[in-house]
């Protein structure tokens, strides 16, 4: 029982030759909202994060730092790769690394099962690589260099000479699932998305495929190749099986995880998208297995419109920003501001501006406010709610009509769409609260049924944003659902299902509220200069 009745989605795995930047996180997030709306949603869900250890630039990164590549791996994993994902409130169901026996085994097998079909041959590579890229170049992929560099090719990525290889390896018969995949984009035509990609790699894959090199043997910091111990195995071809490996697959053996969760939806960046649309899919239809559901590459994130990178000197510890805002405003900035798919520009401008407008005069007033009035008007008791007019009916389809929105969004990855459909939630509320005016209402003993009408209306549209925001922003939707007293009532945010959250009236009247602190509070400026 796969796709529908379940839900599985992959980040990358990163190499772990340097920490962790924003761009990292921003995959990371993005991975993290989906699988966190699904599983508020009912649906079994299953994510995977991991770190590729294995392969050239990690071991040239370690001897430079005079460790083993093993050691490298351990410390970065430990000190900044697991860290990171705390930072930014990560809920993985796990995380694979590559030099673990687990999967180490299942590429040896993976492997095998090709060679033992004929899949995999022996011959000559002579060529050009790029380490930084860890990857086969055309000469047509290549830049001439300048300077220093003059008379040699250079990736046009790493602005570096790329190698020139000539080796004996094995390879992978790539070339004879060219139609297949061809057949693939167009009869599932989501498989690579967004569009633009899609068309790239349809082109890139109609202009022909070459066989594929998958093994090394000028140096030892990989997967041997099972038949032949003089090679190890291509990092990337070692790499991908990781999505599989962590699902326990083997052949000719069961395993519960995959039955269950394969195919899964991979979320990659859009410069590794031609591994996980033409190389992996190849590899699977190779194996006999079902291909992955999606293959969604986002953007770039720019920073001053340079590509985030280390390499650049523009890259951005995300703690720097998760300790000014914290791990929900982070979480919150990136997939509003970008339109999930497109290049996004960051700013520490724009993201101030929004913590102050959307999170903390939005959203977070709003609970403050609404909590505050039950407290004061109605001695910390949910209201019962006296008959509707017309300006609660249109917050009760606001909030139905926010759930439909968002949640086909979301079956389309378009995050931010989602998000924006949530919030006009929070602007209708904020909308209402002016209109209606409970401050003066309250005033009017008369009017006590009036005032507990737009006060219920208010704290039931606050219990709905708890579920539907929660996989967004999970701990200041905890605090809400606290300040609510509703937890007593409905149970655990976490029990609470995102098509259910429409459902007008669930908040019974009788709810204890609890004082609520400002959910974003204000930021200094000084901070953030
Ligand atoms: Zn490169």
């Amino acid at each position: 029982m796969a796709a529908g009745d379940s839900f599985s989605v992959t980040t990358p795995i990163f190499y772990v030759n340097d920490a962790p930047h924003i761009g990292h996180a921003y995959t990371e997030v993005a991975a993290d909202v989906l699988a966190r709306w699904h599983r508020q949603s009912g649906v079994p869900t299953w994510s995977l994060t991991g770190t590729d250890e294995h392969g050239q630039k990690i071991l040239r990164t370690a001897v430079a730092n005079g460790v083993t590549p093993k050691e490298w791996a351990d410390k970065l994993v430990a000190d900044a790769w697991i860290p990171l994902l705390k930072t930014i409130d990560i809920a993985n169901d796990d995380f694979i690394r590559t030099t673990e026996e687990r999967h180490e085994s299942v590429v040896q097998q993976f492997l095998q099962k090709l060679y033992d079909d004929g899949l995999i041959y022996d011959g000559e590579y002579e060529g050009y690589y790029c380490v930084g890229c860890e990857e086969y170049k055309q000469q047509s992929d290549l830049v001439d260099g300048t300077g220093e560099f003059a008379g040699q090719y250079v990736c046009p990525i790493h602005g570096r000479p790329v190698e020139v290889l000539k080796e004996k390896n094995y390879f992978f018969r790539m070339s004879q699932f060219q139609q297949r995949l061809l057949d693939l984009y167009e009869s599932q035509p989501d498989f690579i998305q967004p569009d633009s990609l899609r068309n790239e790699i349809v082109s890139f894959v109609r202009r022909g495929l070459d066989d594929l090199s998958i093994s090394r043997q000028s140096f030892d910091w990989g997967v041997r190749v099972p038949w032949d111990d003089k090679h190890v195995v291509y990092v990337w071809f070692d790499a991908l099986i990781n999505y599989i490996s962590a699902l326990g697959w083997r052949p000719d053996a069961p395993a519960e995880l995959f039955d269950r969760f394969w195919p899964s939806n991979h979320i990659v960046g859009k410069d590794i998208a031609r591994f996980h649309a033409v190389i992996w899919p190849a590899m699977l239809m190779a194996a006999d297995l079902p291909v992955p559901r999606r293959v969604f590459g986002h953007g770039w994130l720019l920073v001053g419109g340079e590509k985030m990178s280390k390499s650049k000197l523009t890259g951005i510890a995300p703690s720097q920003i998760t300790d000014v805002f914290g791990s929900d405003a982070f979480r919150y900035y990136f997939m509003r501001a970008i339109a999930f798919g497109q290049d996004g520009s960051f700013s520490w401008e724009d993201l101030a501006a929004r913590y102050q407008a959307e999170l903390a005069n939005g959203f977070g007033n709003l609970a403050s406010r609404v909590v505050a009035m039950v407290g004061r008007y109605c001695d910390g008791v949910v209201p019962e709610a006296g008959a509707a007019s017309e300006a609660e009916a249109g917050i009760q389809r606001t909030v139905a009509d926010a759930v439909g929105t968002a949640s086909a969004a979301i079956d389309r990855f378009a995050i931010s769409d989602s998000i924006a459909a949530v919030w006009s939630i929070v602007d209708e509320l904020n909308g209402y609260l002016t209109v209606q005016e409970p401050w003066k209402v309250a005033k009017d003993d008369s009017q006590t049924e009036r005032l507990h009408t737009i006060l219920y209306t208010a704290a039931e549209g606050l219990r709905a944003l708890a579920v539907l925001l929660s996989p967004v922003l999970p701990q200041a939707t905890q605090k809400l659902w606290a300040a609510l007293g509703a937890e007593p009532h409905l149970g655990a945010l976490a029990d609470q299902r995102i098509p259910d959250a429409g459902e007008w009236g669930q908040l019974p009247a009788g709810a204890r509220t609890q004082a609520l602190e400002a959910l974003f509070p204000r930021i200094d400026h000084e901070a953030t200069a």
